[in-house]
């Protein structure tokens, strides 16, 4: 029976389950409950000689693989073409990549290590599951080297639009390296549709009549499976003991009346400072909210070593001061601004103790945060959910207060009709979305994509 395999740029550490990041937390998931080997980056990087050979360690029923980066590697691979050329682009900031020949050079060497490392471990019938944008030449390497089973993709952050795509260098490789896998999942159809778009106006691409897309003379599939959580896990991770008293602490040490929440990484696709600044508005043109409602912002740091995470960093600590001087008072502060992580029980407790949870990302693969929200909520008592037409989490959760997060006056007016809408409306909107994450759940992205594959339940159960 077939073993599945599952690539990435991170290997997590799943026997800690705090660590951020959605793709940990969904590869994580899905290889506890199947078994199996992760291989990829142990976080590491060394400039002694590196052993061609991952090292191996064992977590539950998982074989973790993993390699560290030479400094060069981190630099170049993973700080540059990955973090610095892809991230924005595929973001669609073109206007924040760095173009420089050599990330291209060593993204490309290093997939090539991985290929070869991984190569020594494969049997000819595993599974082989590749994530995200840091290994999109992984399967095309490994099929260099003689390797013919099936390879799925799938891809944790947006696809761009033709235009967009073609300003990456190497953008005709990276195509042409797309087509060795079999399945390449996206995280909504308007990813599947730029993708189609890119393939059949720049690498001639032709749509089959059942749906496949054939170029370089292969033909794949490509298609949408939007990742969701473990709904049940968070919801019960929120109504534990000691998330009461974390909401009950909560309370007690606030005077606001509404609590506004956000959580995610200090990256400059989550729209933070475009926040602060619709809070801002919200506290000049409804000033009955000051003293009463605070946000707390939950921001880890994350890719310090890239210039423009340290710009947004001066950038968030500016506006949360100057909003902070201006309109607080000894016993109010209007922003609570907390640049660390925080473990996942104590983010679920806030998530429930917060009644409006803002999540307005400029763009978004996905967002997890939004359906964490949402799984937290009391269904007699819910928050609203404030969220960004340009998350991927918006193609399926419309019953949430959708807004422009670069329109500062929307979004200000939305924290206001959050947080007076009347509770029928909020039991129908939270009733609507808690139906749909729970119905499509992290483990049905993962049995969907597995079985689009060609393996679903012929993987075996370890
Ligand atoms: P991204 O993958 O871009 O970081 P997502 O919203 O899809 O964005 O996933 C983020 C994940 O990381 C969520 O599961 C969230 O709960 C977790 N997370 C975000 N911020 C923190 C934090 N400060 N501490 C712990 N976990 C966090």
């Amino acid at each position: 029976m077939s073993r599945l395999v599952v690539a990435s740029n991170r290997v997590a550490d799943i026997s800690k389950p705090g660590s951020a990041g959605g793709l940990a937390v969904a590869v994580g998931d899905a290889l506890q409950e199947l078994g199996g080997l992760w291989f990829g980056w142990d976080g590491e990087v060394t400039d002694t000689p590196r052993s061609p050979q991952p090292r191996l360690t064992t977590s539950g029923r998982v074989t973790l693989a993993m390699l560290s980066l030479s400094e060069e590697e981190y630099e170049n691979y993973y700080l540059g073409y990955a973090n610095s050329v892809l991230w924005p682009v595929l973001h669609y900031r073109l206007d924040l990549a760095e173009l420089d020949a050599a990330y291209l050079r060593t993204y490309r060497s290093v997939n090539q290590r991985f290929a070869h490392a991984l190569g020594g471990l494969l049997k000819p019938d595993d599974v082989v599951w590749i994530h995200d944008y840091h290994l999109f030449p992984l399967a095309a390497e490994l099929r260099a080297q003689g390797f013919g089973q099936r390879f799925g993709f799938f891809l944790h952050i947006p696809f761009p639009p033709p235009d967009m795509f073609v300003a990456l260098p190497g953008y005709e490789w990276l195509i042409r390296c797309i087509f060795s896998y079999d399945l390449v999942g996206f995280q909504t159809e308007a990813d599947r549709v730029n993708f189609q778009r890119v393939v059949q106006e720049h690498a001639d691409g032709v749509l089959e009549a059942d749906g496949r897309i054939s170029a370089f003379g292969r033909t794949i599939k490509a298609d949408a499976f939007p990742i969701g959580i473990d709904v049940e896990t968070f919801r019960a991770m929120a109504r534990t003991r000691k998330a009461d008293d974390q909401i009950e602490k909560l309370r007690r040490r606030t005077i606001a009346g509404v609590n506004i929440i956000g959580v995610d990484r200090l990256d400059y696709t989550k729209g933070l400072p475009e926040r602060f600044k619709a809070f801002r508005l919200l506290l000049e043109n409804y000033p009955e909210n000051r003293k009463y409602m605070t946000l707390m912002q939950i921001a880890p740091p994350t890719r310090e070593d890239v210039d423009a995470y340290a710009d947004i960093r001066m950038e968030l600590e500016g506006l949360s001061g100057a909003i902070n001087g201006a309109f607080g008072d000894i016993d109010w502060t209007p922003i609570r601004y907390i640049h660390r992580n925080v473990a996942r029980d104590v983010l679920a407790a806030l998530f429930r103790g917060c009644e409006v949870g803002l999540v307005t990302p400029l763009r978004d693969g996905m967002n997890l945060v939004a359906k964490e929200y949402v799984a937290a909520q009391d269904d007699e008592n819910p928050g609203v959910l404030i969220l960004s037409r340009f998350a991927g989490a918006a193609e399926t959760m419309d019953e949430a207060l959708v807004v422009n997060p670069y329109d500062a006056n929307e979004v200000a007016q939305s924290m206001q009709r959050a947080a007076t809408m009347p509770l029928e409306e909020r039991r129908e909107r939270h009733a609507a979305l808690y139906k749909r994450i729970e119905r499509h759940d992290v483990s049905r992205w993962r049995r969907e994509f597995l079985a689009a594959l060609g393996v679903g339940q012929e993987v075996h159960q370890a």
